[in-house]
């Protein structure tokens, strides 16, 4: 069994994570920071994307430059999903 069977966001549109420039990326962080499996899916893109072709879309509930800071070693996935998190928070207590 892969991760990839756990994935929640099998069916939902590739746009989703794909966003347009300037357009939102929380559409997709709403179903990656809850994901049982997005630390498999974020080593996978780091893993297998080249910093090189990492250019686009959200993995692992991280954004091109969360995953461009990660790689520099500036910050940790932990840091970017808390961080993360603490934004989502205020989101919908703003709601
Ligand atoms: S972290 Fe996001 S993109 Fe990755 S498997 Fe989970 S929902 Fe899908």
């Amino acid at each position: 069994m892969s991760w990839r069977d756990e994935a929640p966001c099998a069916g939902v549109p590739i746009e989703v994570f794909f966003p347009g420039v300037g357009e939102s990326i929380w559409e997709a962080l709403e179903l990656c920071l809850p994901c049982p499996v997005r630390a498999e899916c974020l080593d996978w893109c780091l893993s297998n994307l080249s910093s090189h072709y990492d250019e686009a879309g959200v993995w692992g509930g991280t954004s091109v430059s969360d995953r461009r800071a990660i790689r520099r070693g500036t910050v940790t996935a932990a840091d970017v999903w808390a961080a993360r998190e603490a934004a989502m928070s205020m989101r919908m207590k703003a709601c």
